[in-house]
C-alpha cells in the first residue's frame, strides 16, 4: 500500500520482525561474517548479495537510504558522507576526463567550486548557465560530449526555483539525464521525479537531519533514464568493468545500475560512506521531516511578510511571496510550501547588513542553514567569500544578500528578534 509521506517518514526503511528492535539499530561494524571462503568470493564478484565491508555498504545506511528512496519515489538510493560527496558521485558516475556537463550557475557555493575548480582539474568541464533563460537559448550550450544537466530545486542561497519540466525536456531531448539537488525543498515539498528529473541528490545535513548533528548526503535514482539507449554516451554503465571481471552494470542490474555502479565502484575506490552512527541520527531526523517542514515554511512566510513591510529592508526574496520572480514556478512545483530560508537585504548595503546581524540575539551566526534553530549568514562574507565579484554576480548573489534560515521557534520570538535588531541600526 502506498502510504502518505508522514507515515512513510516514520515507517519506511527499517521493518523489524518479531522480537527485533523497534528503532533502527546502528550496525557499528566494519565487516560481516561468512561461513565459507566461496561465499565471500561470490560477494566480491557481485554474484551474491550481502554485506562484506562498510566502506561499500552497511545495513543501517541501507535502511535509511531506502527510506529516502521511498520518500522521493525512486528505485535505488545510497548514502554518502556529505552533500558534496553526493553531488560529486552523481556526476562522476557518468562523466570522465574529456566529458562535459551543464549546470545552473545559481547553485550552492560549495558545489560551484567542486564543478568549477576541482572537477576541472580532473578533466571534466562544466558550463554554467542562467537557469531562467528560455529553452531555445539553453540548447546552445550542449556539446557532443555533454553527459548531464544539473540544478537545484530551490537554489541556496538565492532561492531561485528551477523550472523542472523545462530542464527535463531539455536534457532528454539531448539524450542526457537531469540531476537535481533537492536539499532545500525536501521530498515533502517537491518530488522531482514526478516532473521528469532522473536523479536526485541531497545534503542530508540540512532539513533531513534537521538538528545540525551530522554531515551527510544521499543520491536517489528514479530508474527512468535508459542508459542502454544511449550506450555510446555512457560507456561506464554499458561496457564491461574490468575491475569486476567484465560485468556490464546496465545489463546486470537494470534499473538499479546507476546506484549499483556508484556503490561498488566509486564507493569502493573513493570511500565516502556515511558513518552508520550518522545514518542513525539522520533516520531520527527523517521521522519528523514532514511536520518540521510544515512549520519551517509557515514561519518563513510570516517572516518574509514582516520583512517585506519593514521600512529598513531594501528587498526580500522568498518564493511564496507574490512579489517574488519565482512565485508562479513555486505555485506549480511547490504548492504546499517551499523551504524555511528567506533572503533579503538591509537598506544601506553590506556594512549595515553586518551591523544588523551582530545585533541579533536569538538568530545565531553560523555556517549552516536549514535546521531547527533560526540562523543567519552573509554569503558574500562567508560561504561565497572565495568567489570574485563577477562570479557572485553570475551566481545571482548580491553583495548585501543576507540568508536567514527560519527555525521552529515561536514565530513571535523570531520576529521580535529581527525587529529589535532593525530598531538598533
Ligand atoms: C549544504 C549543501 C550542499 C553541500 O552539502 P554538505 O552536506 O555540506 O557537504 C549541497 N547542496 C546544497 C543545496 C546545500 O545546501
Amino acid at each position: 500500500m502506498d502510504r502518505k509521506i508522514e507515515t512513510k517518514s516514520l515507517h519506511e526503511g527499517w521493518k523489524p520482525g518479531r522480537g527485533e528492535p523497534r528503532q533502527l539499530p546502528i550496525y557499528q561494524s566494519t565487516t560481516f561474517k561468512y561461513n565459507t571462503s566461496d561465499e565471500m568470493g561470490q560477494l566480491f564478484d557481485l554474484e551474491a548479495e550481502g554485506y562484506f565491508y562498510t566502506r561499500l555498504q552497511n545495513p543501517t545506511n541501507d535502511a535509511v537510504a531506502a527510506k529516502i528512496c521511498s520518500l522521493e519515489g525512486g528505485v535505488a538510493a545510497m548514502l554518502t558522507s556529505s552533500g558534496q560527496a553526493a553531488n560529486f558521485f552523481a556526476i562522476f558516475n557518468i562523466c570522465e576526463a574529456g566529458d562535459h556537463f551543464i549546470s545552473s550557475s545559481a547553485i550552492y557555493g560549495g558545489t560551484y567550486n567542486l564543478f568549477n575548480v576541482t572537477m576541472k582539474k580532473m578533466g571534466i568541464e562544466c558550463t554554467f548557465v542562467d537557469q531562467d533563460l528560455p529553452a531555445e537559448e539553453l540548447k546552445k550550450y550542449f556539446k557532443p560530449n555533454t553527459k548531464a544537466v544539473f540544478g537545484e530545486t530551490i537554489t541556496n542561497p538565492t532561492l531561485a526555483v528551477l523550472d523542472l519540466e523545462k530542464f527535463a525536456e531539455l536534457a532528454h531531448s539531448h539524450g542526457v539525464p537531469l540531476i537535481v539537488d533537492n536539499t532545500f525543498a525536501t521530498p515533502v515539498n517537491c518530488r522531482p521525479f514526478e516532473w521528469g528529473v532522473d536523479i536526485v541528490t541531497h545534503s542530508t545535513t540540512k532539513y533531513m537531519d534537521g538538528h545540525a548533528v551530522g554531515v551527510g548526503g544521499c543520491i536517489v535514482d528514479s530508474g527512468n533514464f535508459d542508459w542502454l539507449k544511449y550506450a555510446e554516451r555512457f560507456p561506464g554503465l554499458t561496457t564491461p568493468d574490468e575491475s569486476y571481471h567484465g560485468l556490464i552494470y546496465a545489463e546486470k542490474f537494470g534499473k538499479a545500475a546507476y546506484i549499483t555502479k556508484a556503490t561498488v565502484q566509486l564507493m569502493r575506490d573513493l570511500g565516502s560512506i556515511q558513518s552508520p552512527q550518522n545514518a542513525f541520527y539522520l533516520n531520527i531526523g527523517l521521522e519528523t521531516l514532514p511536520i518540521r517542514m510544515e512549520r519551517h515554511c509557515r514561519n518563513a512566510l510570516e517572516t518574509a511578510k514582516f520583512l517585506e513591510n519593514h521600512e529598513k529592508i531594501a528587498w526580500v526574496n522568498y518564493p511564496e511571496l507574490e512579489s517574488s520572480k519565482y512565485y508562479s514556478l513555486a505555485k506549480k512545483y511547490l504548492p504546499n510550501g517551499s523551504c524555511g530560508v528567506v533572503s533579503f537585504a538591509i537598506k544601506g548595503g553590506r556594512d549595515e547588513s553586518i551591523r544588523f546581524m551582530d545585533k541579533l540575539e536569538l538568530a545565531s551566526i553560523v555556517t549552516h542553514v536549514a535546521d531547527s534553530k533560526t540562523c543567519i549568514l552573509h554569503p558574500a562574507s562567508h560561504t561565497h567569500r572565495q568567489l570574485t565579484y563577477e562570479q557572485l554576480k553570475e551566481a545571482g548573489i548580491a553583495p548585501d544578500l543576507i540568508r536567514l534560515s527560519v527555525g521552529l521557534e515561536n514565530i513571535e520570538d523570531i520576529i521580535a528578534d529581527l525587529k529589535q535588531a532593525l530598531d538598533q541600526i
